[in-house]
């Protein structure tokens, strides 16, 4: 591994764990430390796995899994004890000691991003400042794009984003319709882009959105979950969706424990299983295909008599041995025990017929809901609430923008998403200096 792309890696770990997602956060660094491992040094190897299993203590804790939160987190805090090495290239120190609060439950006990990690040398925390020119929600795809656009066009940016930047990206194991990239990982094309507007000056902030309201001067306040308000004239929401649910009994209870929204994410935990993947547009056929990697056998179930799929993922799912696809069923009830979902209760859309199928776990794929509720005030929407805009991405709110899949229109893909992203900071740029020229 040369060291430009262990350092690749190594900020990829950072995003992750920072965002908590520990699962990608300890694959990352489990990376780093098999090269470490293939370069002879113990030492240093001993110190990586202290952040590995730290990682996975979090997870652990995440899941309510006391037992590992114990057994992890103590080998975790053993490999990380002493002074700090000047090759680690995250401060291990400061993390130990927060890893240990939140080990311990101290403070928030929802708040484990207390155990960050921050690089040698290199503080995470930044300045920020609470006005600014254009403030844009979200770092998907259209995100960072926009932020890059702002970076070149020299106005003053904030991007607040929840997770890791990535967005959606980082739910998608391989891209192959991204022009110019014949095949890249998902993970690997969001890193490439977050650099790129870093590049320009994006600056960034871990922070929830909760509120974007338009104030009386004109400035759109936008209210975070730790408790800030930024201010500026210009809003572009970039925030995209959230899987839609089943709202079927069973749903909320084995969440996490067998029921998810993400093959990419949770695969891997499903070695060998049977599962189940509800939906039959492209979402639910992709990602049927990709369980195949790990599980024994995917069943498709769909409401109806044909897939909503391109062709070209249908014919792919056809040609998986692995793959079966139930037609005409809807999924009635998700049944399961402390160990986690075990099966499911169907109903035959045609007959009315019940059946139940046994399943390790279930993958629901049946749509997307626009992250739309967290404007303040009316701005037009379609029917299923993605927002409405002018031919330069403005809602009928002026002076907010709304890109990528949050907005309505014919197709969501990353390559519509940072087009609405590039034509939103375009416009913004004009829409701020008629709005000085105006003053
Ligand atoms: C499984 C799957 C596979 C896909 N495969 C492909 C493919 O192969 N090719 C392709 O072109 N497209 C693909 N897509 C679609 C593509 O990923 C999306 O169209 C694209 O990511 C949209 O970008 P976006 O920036 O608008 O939204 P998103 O990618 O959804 O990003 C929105 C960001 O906003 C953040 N956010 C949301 N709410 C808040 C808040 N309140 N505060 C702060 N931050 C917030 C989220 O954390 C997220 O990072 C796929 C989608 C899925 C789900």
């Amino acid at each position: 591994m040369t060291p430009a792309e262990r350092r690749a890696i190594l900020t990829r770990a950072r995003d992750l764990f920072n965002a908590g997602e520990y699962w990608h956060a300890h694959e990352a660094l489990e990376t780093v430390w098999r090269s470490i491992i293939s370069d002879g040094d113990k030492d240093a190897a001993h110190v990586w796995q202290g952040l590995i299993q730290g990682a996975a203590a979090l997870l652990h804790l995440k899941r309510g899994n006391q037992h590992g939160v114990l057994v992890v987190g103590d080998a975790a805090l053993d490999k990380l004890a002493g002074p700090q090495r000047s090759d680690i290239e995250f401060e291990t120190v400061n993390f130990r000691q927060a890893l240990e609060r939140a080990l311990a439950g101290e403070g928030n006990p929802r708040d484990w991003s207390s155990a960050a990690l921050t690089e040698n040398g290199r503080r995470m925390t930044h300045n920020v400042n609470d006005r600014y020119d254009v403030i844009i929600v979200g770092a998907g795809p259209a995100g960072l794009c926009a932020a890059m656009y702002v970076g070149r066009g020299m106005l003053k940016g904030l991007t607040i984003e929840r997770g890791a930047p990535g967005g959606e990206l980082l739910n998608t194991d391989l891209i192959e319709d991204y022009i110019g990239f014949e095949s890249i990982k998902g993970w690997e094309l969001a890193q490439k882009m977050a650099e790129h507007a870093r590049k320009f000056g994006a600056e960034t902030l871990t922070d929830t959105v909760e509120k974007i309201r338009k104030a009386e001067d004109g400035w759109f306040d936008v209210a975070t979950a730790r408790g800030h308000t930024y201010r500026a004239p210009a809003v572009i929401l970039t925030a995209g969706g959230t899987p839609v649910k089943l709202g079927v009994p069973g749903e909320k209870e084995f969440a996490g424990k067998g029921v998810s929204y993400c093959a990419v994410c949770d695969g891997a935990f499903f070695k060998g299983e049977i599962l189940a993947v509800v939906g039959g547009g492209d979402a639910a056929v992709e990602e049927a295909d990709y369980l195949t990697r790990y599980a024994a056998k995917v069943y498709i179930l769909h409401r109806r008599d044909r897939l909503r799929a391109s062709k070209i993922l249908q014919q792919r799912a056809f040609a998986n041995p692995k793959i079966e696809v139930i037609w005409n069923k809807r999924v009635l009830e998700i049944k399961g025990s402390a160990k986690g979902a075990e099966g499911l209760q169907l109903e035959d859309t045609v007959t009315g017929e019940h059946s139940s199928l046994p399943v390790g776990g279930v993958f629901i794929f049946i749509g997307f809901q626009p992250n739309s509720g967290l404007v303040d005030g009316h701005a037009k929407h379609d029917a299923s609430g993605y927002f409405v805009t002018d031919d330069r991405m403005m809602t009928t709110i002026p002076g907010l923008f709304a890109a990528g899949d949050v907005r309505s229109q014919l197709t969501r893909q990353i390559t519509t998403a940072v087009g609405d992203a590039t034509t939103a900071a375009i416009a913004v740029e004009k829409y701020l200096t008629a709005l000085r020229q105006t003053d």
